[in-house]
């Protein structure tokens, strides 16, 4: 390890040692390399690039979104006789007459800058003919189009890469899943080799993904795991939240409702209760987040497929704060999906951005039907990975394998011959030969796929079908009614025929406990 840094780290910060990859980010740095940063939040990146400014010649430029995040980072490097400042556009004239000087004789170490200041009159022209140590660039994911916190003055700062093409370039987040990741590193002129991510894992959450089959039983056998404990409990409407928390009362639990549609002083009033109770359901929908900082969150349930693989991991990330075994438990069905779909397809948005909410919806999918461990596809979406975890419920009970080869051929065979319009439920019966009034109406009684599939029972070729869409040979919804279409790589398939190894669905747990007990 370079002794300089190590050095800064202990006469500075006064920690022994770095944590995580922190040393090899601060070494890679310290050489001259760019460098792409994703930490979780707490994770410890404000060293990764303060220490590698401070021990190289020259000054850290640093650009930050938020004034206010400049003033305590900076207040707090001073505090440790760092040489630090921000460059702020409503300076009186003569302190900004004094930081500039400070700047050109090289009498500082980090100067922190918002993008605006930093594009404004100038500023750029005047930095070029200082001594760089490296640009960082922090909360990276803002010049991400379609992010929440895309902010259009970070999009320019692709003109660092130009006027400083020999200083190293930082860019640093704590939320970047993989199209944003790839905005970055292609705007910011960084590449893969440059990438650094790690830190995602948490270890003590446990993982499990059910079939959604009899969402109540489910979460009742899920909650009955969980006596005593505090906990949260996810849905997609506000309705839905409140008939569930109601239920749960009902049935014994001390539960209460979040959501946007409460006033404001009743969702203070049962955050409240959440934050201080003992053993408090909170059945809420995703407005329930921000701000929650209760660490012995025990367990969190999502009753609706969430937003995106993203937006999963944070919300089962409320769990377990304080380290200590939490659990988790997800179900979904295949009209969550196609509810998902809609809410895409019939959204204002550019198709490029669709497109972007199409592939997260599949990665999401792919974590729900995949055979191997979870934390493994989740942690390697955001680029991060570990061995097979023990803590999931594919490792404890890795899901039975078939050879889906001609269930795979039939039902693709049934898309095609039903139009490529309907949805899953007409799909499953038109296979299973039931014979209904719509079935009647469209002629699809008389079709050669009618009633090819009668050796499954719909769970199970519901079960086949949600892989397909998983394995992207089949497309959900393109009318946006849920209707299911083959897609490119199930004409592939159709053409090719290659074996097709798919898991048998799981009985819900709920139904197996009943099984085991007669
Ligand atoms: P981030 O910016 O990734 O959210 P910070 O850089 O603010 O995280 O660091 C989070 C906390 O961890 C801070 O209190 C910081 O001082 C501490 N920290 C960072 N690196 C180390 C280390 N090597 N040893 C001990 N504490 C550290
Ligand atoms: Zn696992």
């Amino acid at each position: 390890m370079n002794a300089k840094a190590l050095e800064i780290l202990k006469t500075v910060y006064g920690y022994d040692a770095f944590r995580g990859p922190q040393a090899r980010i601060v070494e890679h740095v310290i050489a001259g390399h760019n460098a792409f940063v994703l930490m979780p939040t707490g994770g410890g990146k404000s060293l990764c690039y303060q220490i590698p400014a401070i021990a190289r010649p020259g000054m850290g430029l640093i650009v930050s979104p938020l004034l206010a995040l400049m003033a305590d980072q900076v207040a707090a490097l001073r505090q440790a006789g760092v040489r630090a400042a921000a460059l702020n556009s409503d300076l009186p004239p003569e302190e900004r007459r004094d930081l500039w000087s400070a700047i050109e004789t090289g009498g500082l170490d980090l100067l922190y800058v918002a993008p605006e200041t930093l594009l404004r009159g100038g500023v750029l022209e005047r930095l070029s003919r200082t001594r760089l140590s490296l640009i960082a660039i922090d909360e990276a994911h803002c010049l991400s189009q379609w992010g929440h916190d895309f902010r259009p003055s970070y999009r320019q700062l692709d003109v660092l890469a130009k006027q400083f093409p020999d200083t190293p370039r930082m860019a640093l987040t704590a939320t970047a899943d993989e199209p944003t990741r790839a905005e970055i590193l292609a705007h910011l002129e960084i590449t893969d080799e440059d990438a650094f991510i790690a830190g995602f894992d948490r270890p003590n959450i446990r993982y499990a993904i059910e079939e959604k089959d009899n969402p109540r039983a489910q979460l009742k056998d899920f909650l009955k795991r969980h006596q005593d404990e505090s906990g949260i409990v996810y849905c997609l409407s506000k309705k839905k939240t409140d008939e569930t928390a109601a239920w749960l009362r009902t049935e014994g639990y001390d539960a209460l409702a979040y959501h946007a549609g409460m006033d404001k002083a009743e969702k203070e009033a049962n955050q409240q209760r959440f934050q201080h109770g003992e053993a408090v359901v909170m059945v809420a929908t995703i407005a329930f987040g921000m701000g929650i900082d209760k660490p012995d969150v025990r367990f969190v349930a999502h009753l609706d497929l969430p937003g995106s693989l993203e937006a999963y991991y944070q919300e089962t990330g409320r769990a377990g704060r304080d380290g200590l075994p939490s659990d988790t438990l997800m179900l979904y069905g295949a009209e969550d999906v196609a509810l998902r779909s809609r809410f895409i397809e019939e959204s204002d948005a550019p198709e490029q951005r669709k497109r972007t909410e199409r592939g997260k919806l599949d990665s999401l999918l792919g974590l729900a039907e995949t055979a191997g461990c979870r934390r493994q596809v989740l942690l390697s979406y955001f680029g991060d990975h570990c061995e097979p975890c023990g803590n999931c419920d594919t490792c404890a009970e890795p899901p039975k394998l078939f050879d889906g080869t001609i269930a795979a051929q039939k039902a693709l065979s049934c898309v095609y011959r039903t139009g490529e319009r309907f949805g899953q439920a007409y799909v499953v019966d038109v296979l299973l030969g039931v014979e209904n009034d719509r079935i009647a109406q469209f002629g699809h009684d008389q079709i050669s796929t009618f009633g090819i599939g009668k050796e499954h029972d719909s769970r199970m070729w519901r079960a086949i079908l949600r892989q397909l869409i998983a394995l992207r040979l089949v497309a959900v919804d393109l009318a946006g009614h849920g209707g299911l279409s083959i897609a490119e790589t199930g004409r592939a398939f159709l053409r090719d025929k290659p074996v097709l190894m798919l898991r048998v669905p799981r009985a819900p747990r709920a139904r197996r406990g009943k099984a085991a007990s007669g």
